[in-house]
């Protein structure tokens, strides 16, 4: 049996996260370089994050379609920004049926133009108004430094995409979307996002305005956990998406566009894991409850197996995503800690000595050690379980929450912001100029991450030029 000790978040922070995903089962490397194999546990991750997300985006009226992965290099080349920001990263498609394209075709590497020259033929008249569609899909971008979830070749997402009459609709689906995605960073994932407006430099190639959710790992750096852009009518322009409104004047749309990836897998992997491994909120976690059933005689093994066959029924049947652990020749504290590896929220022990008090042992994955581990009695288990989920649920939020907090600092200069930054977030006023911004990336590697909505309120002077400022702006290392 391999070691399965993973390095400690202490010893070595990026070895003890590639180590975990593969460990874990969450994912695999390709032949292609940066690329990655989504192996079924990973899989079932996503897939349950994809039906937190897809539930939210139908309430708020949205509709999945599928748009096609192979676009019209001109295409791409229509708006100049987004040229700009995204042709270092295309994958080209030049030859097609063994012959040369007349053509050459991208793999796209996100889809708001060729979904706004479906628009441009879709939308007529303001009664087409608003468009409010999102797929589910994966994109190409050719990063050249790679990293298994955080930044891959090939990745997975959604991403919305939406026409409307005024700026003013615009503005309020890109802030709709904003508060969707941390409605499901809170409360589905456990991750206290933040979340805020980029800079000028740090928005959308093709934005006008960019809304991102900021998180915060276990070693203090941020990563950014999804987006929301108000597209203004850039797009609409460079694809001529117009309606005629209700005067019969012929005017362009305002769009939007949103998107939240793989990434996210990271991040929960990252904010919730310890030394001993991952740690999934049970509402995300593919498997929440394990049984592992312990005897050594046949005769406790009828015994036992009787037992946990129907408490897994029970589990099952109160809508419990249940697995049993049946591999034999393993000594329990091995598969305890493999279970543990792997972030399954709660475990049931059983022995020949519970079924015989008619009770298990629960152990939360949360609380190591005999702390989390409490004697339960078989009648009710399953209302037991489901509480103790609301609990860890909670519980992991919280401790994520106390973690950002603690190491979110407020420089009153550029040194304290230096040395913030070492560590964690620097919150600090800054005075909205892009030289400062850019001086303090140069010097510090720290990136603006966001200007949180919610603001102090007041004045201050900029952390780096000691300029007036009214708001206050996250610096941080980021992934
Ligand atoms: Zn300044």
């Amino acid at each position: 049996m391999a070691d399965l000790k993973l390095p400690t978040r202490a010893e070595d922070y990026a070895e003890w996260y590639n180590q975990l995903v593969l460990r874990a089962q969450l994912a695999d490397y390709a032949p292609v370089r940066g690329c990655m194999i989504v192996r079924p546990y990973g899989w079932a991750l996503w897939e349950n994050i994809t039906a937190a997300l897809d539930q939210r985006f139908k309430a708020t009226g949205h509709e999945n379609a599928a748009f096609p992965l192979l676009i019209p290099k001109s295409f791409i080349e229509k708006e100049k920004s987004h040229v700009e920001g995204f042709s270092p990263e295309l994958a080209v498609v030049t030859h097609g049926g063994g012959e040369k394209l007349e053509e050459p075709l991208v793999i796209r590497p996100t889809s708001e133009t060729i979904i706004g020259h479906a628009y441009a033929k879709w939308i007529q008249s303001y009664r087409d108004l608003p468009v409010l569609i999102n797929q589910w899909n994966s994109v190409v971008r050719w990063e050249l430094r790679t990293k298994l979830f955080l930044r891959t070749l090939e990745f997975f997402w959604q991403e919305g995409h939406t026409a409307h009459a005024t700026a003013e609709e615009a503005e309020a689906e890109t802030r709709q979307m904003v508060d969707v995605y941390t409605d499901f960073a809170w409360n589905e994932a456990a991750v206290p996002v933040v979340p805020g407006r980029k800079s000028a430099a740090e928005k959308f190639a093709g934005a006008d305005i960019t809304y991102s959710l900021e998180a915060m790992m276990g070693d203090g750096k941020a990563l950014q956990f999804c987006t929301s852009h108000n597209l203004g009518q850039n797009f609409a322009e460079a694809f001529e998406i117009r309606y005629l409104d209700k005067n019969g004047q012929l005017q362009f749309c305002w769009t939007t566009s949103w998107g939240l990836s793989t990434r996210v897998v990271g991040a929960i992997i990252m904010v919730h894991g310890d030394d001993q491994g991952l740690i999934l909120p049970p509402r995300l976690a593919p498997i929440q409850l394990v049984i592992v059933p312990i005897f050594r005689t046949d005769e406790e093994k009828t015994s036992v197996m009787e037992s946990a066959v129907r408490l897994k029924k029970e589990l099952i049947a109160a809508g419990i995503r249940v697995k049993m652990d049946e591999r034999e020749g393993l000594s329990p504290g091995f598969r305890f800690n493999d279970w543990e590896m792997r972030g399954v929220p709660l475990r049931i022990e059983l022995g020949p000595k519970d079924v015989a008090k008619g009770s298990v042992v629960l152990a939360r994955r949360d609380r190591p050690g005999k702390e989390g581990k409490a004697f339960v009695p078989q009648a009710g288990l399953p209302e037991a379980v489901q509480a103790a989920m609301v609990d860890i649920q909670k519980a992991l939020y919280d401790k994520a929450l106390a973690f950002r907090k603690a190491n979110t600092f407020e420089p009153a200069n550029y040194e304290e912001l230096k040395r913030a930054v070492e560590k964690g977030w620097a919150l600090a006023w800054w005075c909205g100029d892009g030289g400062c911004e850019a001086r303090i990336k140069e010097e510090t590697k720290a990136t603006m991450r966001c200007i949180p909505l919610e603001q102090p309120g007041g004045e201050g002077v900029c952390v780096a030029c000691g300029k007036a400022s009214k708001e206050k702006a996250i610096f941080a290392r980021a992934y």
